[in-house]
C-alpha cells in the first residue's frame, strides 16, 4: 500500500509499504477513501516537532472497513466509517466517558509515529468499536472527515470557553480549526465573534461567515470594541507565544481563554500575576473526539449547523507533496486539503 511519509522538514514523499495486519481481535482495517491534511501535520512538516525517524503522516480518515477482527461488534466489513484521530483502548473507565484523552492506557494519535498514518491506502485501527463510527446517511464525506478531528476540536474549544448566551468571543487563527470554532461559538450562543488572523483572505472568509474580522494582534482592537472590557471568551487556534499573549490580553476580567492550537515544545512565559489579578481561566484541550459526535452529528444532520467551505482543495493521494505545499503556504485562498487514495 501507499502511505505518506515525512523524514525531515518539508521532506514528504509517498512510500510503498506492506499492507498493515489486523491489530488484534478487536481491530479493523479501513481502506481510506478520503484523508485530510491537518494544521498539526504542518508542525512535523515545518520541523517544529522533531521526529526520530520516518513517520507515516495523517490522522484524519474516512473509508471502508475491509477487515474486522472477531471481537468487533459495531461496524462490519463493507461499511463506510469515520476514524477518530485520537485513539483510546476502548475498555477502561476513561474510555467509557467517550474521551480518549482520559484513557488509562494513554491516548494515541494516528500518524504521529506509533499508529499508522491516515494519508494512506489502508489504516489499521485498534479497538475498532471505540475508534470507528459508521457514517450516518445524512452526513457527507467532508463532514465526516471534519468530525474525525478539526470540527471536534473547534467544537470542544468553544464548549470549554465558557461562552455566555449573547456573549462576545474572539477566535484567533482562521485555519480549519479556527473556522470550526467560529461556527461552533455561534451555534453555542455567542452574539459576536471577532475573527483574528494575519492573512487578509482568511479575514474576508470569516466575515462572510458572520464574524467581525480583526487583524492580529487583536487585543487592542477587541478591548476598544467592547468598551474597554474585553471578550468573554477567547479561543486560541494558533498556539504560539504571540497568539496566547494576544488571547490573554483580549479576554475580559473573569473570562476564559481556551487553547487548542498546538504549541511547540518550548516553555511559554505565562504572565501569572496579571492572569491572577483578573481571575482568568485558562483551558487547554485535546478534543474528546468520540464524545463530540453525539452532539455534532444531529446538529449537522439537521442542516442548521454547517461546515461547508472548509475544504478548499481536493487531489489524489499521489499528489500529497503538492497538497502539503498548498497547506504549508497558509494562503488566504486555501484552508484545507483533502487527499483521495
Ligand atoms: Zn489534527
Ligand atoms: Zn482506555
Amino acid at each position: 500500500m501507499r502511505t505518506v511519509v515525512i523524514d525531515g522538514p518539508r521532506s514528504v514523499r509517498l512510500e510503498t509499504r506492506p499492507d498493515p495486519a489486523l491489530p488484534g481481535p478487536d481491530g479493523a482495517i479501513v481502506a481510506v477513501t478520503a484523508a485530510g491534511i491537518c494544521g498539526s501535520d504542518l508542525h512535523f512538516y515545518e520541523g517544529e516537532i522533531p521526529i526520530p525517524g520516518p513517520v507515516a503522516l495523517g490522522h484524519e480518515a474516512v473509508g471502508t472497513v475491509v477487515d474486522a477482527g472477531p471481537h468487533v461488534r459495531t461496524v462490519q466489513v463493507g461499511e463506510q466509517v469515520m476514524v477518530s484521530s485520537v485513539a483510546g483502548c476502548g475498555a477502561c473507565p476513561g474510555c467509557a466517558t467517550r474521551d480518549p484523552v482520559t484513557c488509562s492506557a494513554g491516548l494515541q494519535i494516528f500518524g504521529s509515529g506509533v499508529l499508522g498514518g491516515a494519508q494512506a491506502d489502508l489504516l489499521a485501527v485498534p479497538a475498532a468499536d471505540f475508534q470507528l463510527l459508521k457514517i450516518p446517511d445524512q452526513i457527507s464525506t467532508e463532514q465526516a472527515l471534519l468530525l474525525t478531528d478539526n470540527l471536534a476540536t473547534g467544537w470542544a474549544a468553544a464548549r470549554r470557553a465558557d461562552i455566555p448566551f449573547g456573549g462576545t468571543v474572539a477566535v484567533i487563527g482562521l485555519g480549519a480549526v479556527g473556522l470550526c470554532a467560529l461556527r461552533s461559538a455561534l451555534a453555542q450562543g455567542a452574539a459576536t465573534v471577532f475573527a483574528v488572523d494575519r492573512v487578509g483572505g482568511r479575514l474576508e472568509r470569516a466575515a462572510a461567515w458572520g464574524a467581525t474580522p480583526v487583524m492580529a494582534p487583536a487585543a487592542e482592537a477587541i478591548i476598544a470594541a467592547t468598551g474597554g472590557r474585553g471578550a468573554d471568551s477567547v479561543i486560541d487556534a494558533v498556539g504560539t507565544d504571540a497568539s496566547l499573549i494576544d488571547a490573554i490580553n483580549a479576554v475580559r476580567p473573569a473570562g476564559t481563554v481556551s487553547v487548542v492550537g498546538l504549541h511547540d515544545l518550548q516553555p511559554f512565559p505565562l504572565p501569572v500575576l496579571p492572569c491572577l489579578l483578573r481571575s482568568i481561566t485558562l483551558r487547554m484541550t485535546t478534543a474528546p473526539v468520540q464524545r463530540t459526535w453525539a452532539e455534532l452529528i444531529p446538529l449537522l444532520a439537521s442542516g442548521r449547523f454547517d461546515v461547508d467551505g472548509i475544504f478548499t482543495a481536493r487531489m489524489p493521494l499521489a499528489e500529497a507533496v503538492t497538497g502539503y505545499a498548498i497547506a504549508g503556504a497558509r494562503s488566504g485562498e486555501q484552508v484545507k486539503v483533502l487527499l483521495t487514495p
